[in-house]
């Protein structure tokens, strides 16, 4: 009785501490943002934070730098290390195994069909006449921070994703989004789906018949500064970058005017994309009024052109670096904008990539660094004479996609084949190929001779309907042939996997931290500073040291 008597005091003391230090604690109004900015500098790779760094001017990658935090070793912890599947991680904290996202394009495995990621038959595009806008988040299988922000503020929050690519401005946006806008290359107009709504807006409009692109590419695209000044970049002419259509060399100036009139793909490929995508993105803080309602909004931006400009010249290019160089300016100009709009310190910006890049395979042969091709149909051809004759079925391997074989399964399993020995019979013969490293059976990953860390990036890209059942690892460096010039994307290594990670502004720290983090910390990280749940499929941890203490 006496004891009972004791405990019952020491709780109810002990709940009084607490309570009354929680009381004093807790301030009366919950505080967040005005506006949250999520950048995603498409195939952007860490280290151009600083090999550009002294030719940066002080509003743009130097401002994210020297006022917020940088996380200096933020790795991709999924296989592939592709756009969707990037701007999927970054925004649901979550892997394709669990999010479903497992490539740009994947095999649905039972009926060996084809699908874009962003693919809707059910949808129709608004804003022109094509396909190109049948598209919408469904393949999605999560939510994104962009969907928990909404559901926090019972849908008060705004939320808008802009992007030359559908998939970068659908998948960040979410399911609740109110608008995701992405660019079609014959109008030269922004458009959407019915997904999101059932006309453009007249704003967006009105920006469409403003011809932006032809102001942007007019005076067509040479140097920012005198060429001579491009120390960090290869010579212009070199066999190893690409030639816009009627070049006879891949050197400045390009004259776009001119590639546009046939090409209307182009504007891509040049920094002024990147402008076109900011200045559009101006427009929609403006017309949605993100960061003056009642609640935090978001806005979520991919920089595209950098994509397009790397896999075109490769990353020691003249042309990625005066890319990089009108990018700075750009983001300095996007930032005073806010700055004016929203208010400084009002917001909070974050600034990342979905992957990064290997060097060009020509780049690295000419300074003996190990690299070279790799050419997957000639390989899938001979496997598949090797299946025929050992199982008596022509074409058993359907394709090879997103570094996986893709086996014919309508065949495996109507012919009652043992899909195991075929299995076994393609890792062999992959194993055996030089510029594999290792192929393993996706059933027996866990008894598989790989390395810990990239054993947990392929299965974290895999899944079982929307994966090839075979993953195929190539050497460091190598990568496929269908690149001869410019570079590509995709692998485990550090190139493609180690990006930039920077916040700044309000709850956001200044300084950086060196420790490893991952690309699938960054929602729980901005779900933290807003208070917010966690996206549904989750498994990140938010960086700590990123958020003020509050007050
Ligand atoms: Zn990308």
């Amino acid at each position: 009785m006496m004891r009972k008597f004791f405990l019952c005091l020491f709780f109810s003391v002990f709940s009084y501490v607490s309570f009354s230090q929680t009381a004093k604690k807790v301030s009366t109004s919950l505080s967040r943002p005005k506006l949250v900015v999520g950048i995603v500098v498409d195939q952007m790779r860490w280290d151009y934070l600083y090999r550009y760094y002294s030719r940066y001017g002080n509003g743009g990658f130097k401002r994210l730098l020297n006022d917020g935090f940088s996380c200096e070793n933020t790795m991709i912890i999924h296989l592939p290390s592709y756009t969707a599947v990037g701007h999927s991680c970054i925004f649901t904290g979550s892997v394709p195994s669990i999010n479903g996202i497992t490539g740009n394009d994947w095999v649905e495995q039972l009926s060996g069909k084809q699908m874009y990621c962003t693919d809707d038959s059910t949808v129709q595009s608004v804003g022109n006449e094509s396909e190109d806008g049948k598209m919408s988040p469904r393949n999605l299988l999560v939510s994104t921070v962009t969907d928990e922000l909404r559901i926090a503020t019972n849908y008060q929050s705004k939320v808008v994703g802009v992007s030359l690519k559908d998939r970068a401005a659908i998948l960040p946006a979410g399911h609740t989004a109110n608008a995701a806008f992405w660019f079609d290359d014959a109008s030269g107009h922004f458009i959407t789906s019915t997904y999101y709504m059932q006309q453009l807006p007249s704003w967006v409009n009105n920006f469409n018949n403003a011809n932006h692109v032809a102001q942007l590419i007019k005076n067509g695209w040479n140097t920012l500064y005198p060429i001579a000044t491009y120390t960090q970049s290869d010579p212009d002419d070199v066999p190893y970058e690409g030639k816009f259509k009627g070049e006879t060399s891949p050197t400045f100036p390009h004259d776009i005017p001119k590639i546009y009139e046939k090409s209307k793909g182009v504007l891509r490929q040049t920094p002024f994309g990147n402008t076109l995508t900011l200045d559009f993105a101006k427009a929609a803080v403006e017309n949605y009024n993100l960061g003056n309602g009642a609640a935090t909004d978001f806005l979520t931006i991919n920089c595209a052109s950098t994509d397009y400009v790397g896999h075109f010249f490769g990353p020691n290019s003249i042309e990625i670096e005066d890319t990089y160089l009108r990018l700075d300016k750009d983001l300095e100009k996007f930032f005073q904008f806010l700055d004016a709009k929203v208010g400084k310190g009002q917001y909070t910006v974050f600034l990342t990539a979905d992957h990064g890049a290997a060097h060009a395979i020509g780049y690295m042969q000419k300074h003996n660094l190990p690299a070279d091709f790799f050419t997957a149909k000639n390989v899938i051809d001979t496997l598949n004479k090797i299946l025929e004759n050992k199982f008596g079925v022509q074409k058993l391997v359907h394709s090879g996609t997103n570094f996986q074989i893709n086996f014919d399964m309508k065949k495996v399993y109507g012919d009652h084949l043992d899909f195991d020995a075929i299995k076994k019979t393609t890792v062999e013969y992959l194993q055996q190929q030089p510029e594999v490293q290792y192929a393993v059976d996706m059933a027996k990953i866990g008894e598989a001779a790989i390395p810990e860390p990239i054993k947990e990036m392929i299965i974290n890209g895999y899944n079982f309907k929307r994966s090839g059942a075979v993953e195929v690892v190539l050497n460091p460096g190598w990568f496929e042939s269908y690149a001869k010039n410019g570079t590509t994307h995709g692998s485990w290594n550090p190139y493609d996997t180690h990006i930039p990670l920077v916040f700044m502004g309000w709850g956001i720290q200044h300084g950086k931290t060196n420790a490893v983090v991952h690309m699938t910390d960054i929602a729980p990280t901005v779900s933290a500073l807003l208070h917010i749940q966690m996206p549904n499929g989750c498994i990140g941890k938010p960086i700590e040291q990123v958020l003020k203490a509050e007050k």
